[in-house]
């Protein structure tokens, strides 16, 4: 019945949800707080989901909190100048999620000697930060290898399959690759291709057509992509390319892959709750700003070598698959089953 209820026959093709926002005006009052995102162009979640989660999180807990906002467009650079942008203005807590984590060391040690305090937001940021928010993401690498197993079925300890990881700048990355190789080298014949997509659709579609060209049309049975901006694109060159048959799995709960899986194109996606991920850096943030501990909030330790001995929050992440869309992401109002199914 659950997939009855959502099954694609009953959802027409919706469109995108992707919407750009322009940077956020600045002020100079010490009320505000930076929220700094790496990209918008491999994950929707940045600009549909943290951004107005955090948002609206720092407006209830204090009123007069205004949140600075950017976006780096994939780019170090970019990211650089609109940290320091935020530090001239006057910004003393900014929350970070790097595009390129190791570049952040020198960042983070200038700020905290001006008095900023840096969160690191999803991806760890080099340097001492403060705290750091994220999931436990060996874990969700475990969890795509398990759930690219469980798609396979009897195939899978003859199976060759695919890897295309993230970008090496973003710690994240390494992890899920990690906690991915941890259940797929026991579990299926041999990964025979792995390469970075670099958290870019068109490479990850790049990277997917030289597999396809070194291994054969039949060479490979399965395909992990680290996220689902990804998936897409490994998806549109098997379909181009006439391979049928073979699951690929994503990260994110992006709702087009939500509907892929729907339509029985991408075997899974991974659901990171961002609204407990935005609300606790909101309050670390808050609590910052007003000089209070962080403790509270963060009381994990993170588990990557970098990461060690900073107050952090690790949340768990879940598989989703054609039979629990209803259970996981509908559920939990991260989307309404309007936005999957648009009627016929
Ligand atoms: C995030 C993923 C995202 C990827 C690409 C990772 O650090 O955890 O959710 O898909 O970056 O932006």
């Amino acid at each position: 019945a659950v997939s009855m209820a959502l099954s694609m026959a009953a959802c027409g093709s919706a469109g995108g949800d992707k919407k750009a926002d322009k940077p956020t005006a600045g002020s100079t009052t010490s009320k505000n707080i930076g929220l700094l995102l790496p990209e918008n162009s491999s994950s929707i979640r940045y600009e549909s989901f943290d951004k107005p989660l955090f948002t609206a999180k720092v407006s209830a807990l204090c009123s007069d909190c205004k949140v600075l906002y950017n976006n780096a467009q994939g780019n170090t650079a970019t990211q650089k100048q609109q940290f320091d942008a935020l530090i001239s203005q006057g910004v003393k807590v900014i929350v970070l999620d790097p595009q390129d984590a190791n570049a952040t060391k020198s960042w983070v040690e200038e700020a905290a000697k001006k008095g900023v305090k840096v969160v690191a937001y999803d991806r760890f940021a080099a340097g001492p930060v403060a705290a750091y928010v994220s999931f436990d993401n060996e874990k969700v690498g475990e969890l795509q290898g398990q759930a690219l197993v469980d798609a396979l079925g009897d195939k899978a300890k003859d199976a060759n399959v695919v890897m295309i990881n993230g970008a090496e700048t973003d710690p994240n990355a390494g992890l899920f690759k990690k906690g991915a190789h941890s259940v797929l080298d026991s579990k299926v014949k041999k990964v025979v291709y792995e390469q970075s997509g670099e958290w870019d659709p068109k490479t990850a579609g790049q990277k997917m057509g030289a597999a396809i060209t070194q291994l054969g049309k039949k060479g490979f049975q399965a395909v992990y992509s680290a996220n689902d901006g990804m998936a897409a694109a490994i998806i549109t060159a098997l379909k181009g390319a006439g391979i049928k048959d073979v699951p690929v799995g994503g990260q994110d709960a992006a709702s087009d892959a939500i509907q892929r899986i729907l339509s029985g194109d991408q075997a899974y996606t991974i659901y990171k709750a961002y609204k407990p991920e935005a609300e606790a850096a909101a309050e670390i943030a808050v609590n910052l700003l007003q000089g209070k501990d962080v403790k509270s909030v963060a009381t994990d330790t993170a588990d990557s070598d970098t990461a060690k001995g900073v107050p952090s929050m690790l949340l768990p992440a879940k598989v989703v698959t054609k039979d629990n869309v209803k259970d996981t992401v509908i559920a939990d109002g991260l989307y309404k089953v309007s936005d999957i199914c648009t009627a016929a």
